[in-house]
């Protein structure tokens, strides 16, 4: 069996296509752009170099990106003082503090701050626990882009068995909660599971997310299943000196098991930002009092 291969990128493509057109409405409907705010504590490259990239799409989405740079020693005071200000700035839909911060601030505490209305990386506690009951919320990026493949893919999640490998607050756990959203039986596996390579084999839905190149070996993977491929590890290359992207599955092996795999990159990596996009307008559209139907995007 050669797996097919789920295109995040043309998914991705599409979806920013969708929100381009829906962030002209918005405009047209309240003579104002949808906003983002991202805040940037220090000088990490990696963070950089994503901050960016969110900026860039959010004005090529027809949206207002407000960058704040603020330098690596800030005090958390100072910090929280700019989060107020943005929850009260009526021109700011969604708020983004880029994560890792510097050390010394406390990452929860920040977090807490954000309005959860702004919220739109649904890290806030009150976003997490309207997924956790079914109320809406902000779903964080990564995973409801992880569940946007999987329901192009296989329609109806219904009574399939999915395995989450990683428990992190920002992709494991709210994967997971998304997945018993759609009534699947869920197993969250992690560094402490048992027999993990047998506990995968169950899966009809394997979701990757552990951060450890190619971990996930191909006679782990139940022949025809649906493969999320979450991780991004970067690994030296066959050419000295160069690097290269690899996922958490072997993606060669997998590929000749599973029905369906994302590859790395261009797989799970480019729904992120759109999700991001989405997840502003959708706040700009319920912030502004304008309904919005639950499939417009
Ligand atoms: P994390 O380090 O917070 O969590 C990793 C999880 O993996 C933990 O819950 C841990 O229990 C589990 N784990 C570690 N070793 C394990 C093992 N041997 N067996 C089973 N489980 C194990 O990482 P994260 O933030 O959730 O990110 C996971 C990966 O996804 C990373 O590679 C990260 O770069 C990538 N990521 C990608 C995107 C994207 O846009 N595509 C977004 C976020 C994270």
């Amino acid at each position: 069996m050669t797996a097919d291969v789920i295109d995040g990128k043309a998914f991705a493509g599409a979806l920013r296509g969708r929100i381009a057109t829906l962030a002209a409405d918005f405009t047209a409907q309240t003579g104002r752009k949808a906003g983002l705010a991202v805040v940037l504590v220090g000088e990490d490259p990696a963070s950089q170099v994503y901050v960016r990239s969110k900026g860039k799409s959010t004005v090529e989405a027809g949206m207002a990106s407000f960058e704040h740079r603020l330098p690596a020693d800030t005090a958390e005071a100072d910090l929280i003082a700019l989060v107020n200000a943005l929850n009260a700035d009526p021109a700011v839909d969604g708020i983004l503090v880029q994560l890792p911060l510097p050390g010394h601030l406390d990452e929860q505490t920040v977090i807490a701050t954000i309005n959860p209305d702004k919220d739109v990386d649904g890290f806030h506690v009150t976003n997490a626990g309207r997924l956790a009951v079914g109320q809406p919320g902000f779903v964080p990026c990564t995973p409801l882009g992880c569940l946007m493949l999987l329901k192009d893919r296989l329609g109806s999640l219904s009574g399939l068995d999915a395995v989450v490998i990683g428990r992190s607050n920002i992709v494991g756990k709210p994967m997971a909660q998304l997945l018993l959203a759609e009534s699947c039986t869920v197993t969250i596996a992690h560094s402490r599971t048992k027999n993990l390579p047998d506990v995968v084999r169950r899966a009809d839905i394997v979701v990757a997310a552990v951060g450890r190149p190619e971990m996930v070996k191909a006679d782990w993977i139940k022949p025809g299943a649906t493969v999320i491929d979450v991780g991004i590890n970067r690994v030296a290359a066959a050419d000295p000196g160069k690097t290269r992207l690899v996922g958490d599955v072997d993606y060669a092996g997998a590929a000749g098991v599973a029905g369906a795999i994302t590859p790395v990159p261009g797989g799970v990596g480019p729904m992120t930002i759109a999700v991001l996009l989405r997840n502003t307008l959708v706040a700009a559209f319920r912030n502004s009092g304008i309904a919005l139907a639950d499939d417009a995007i």
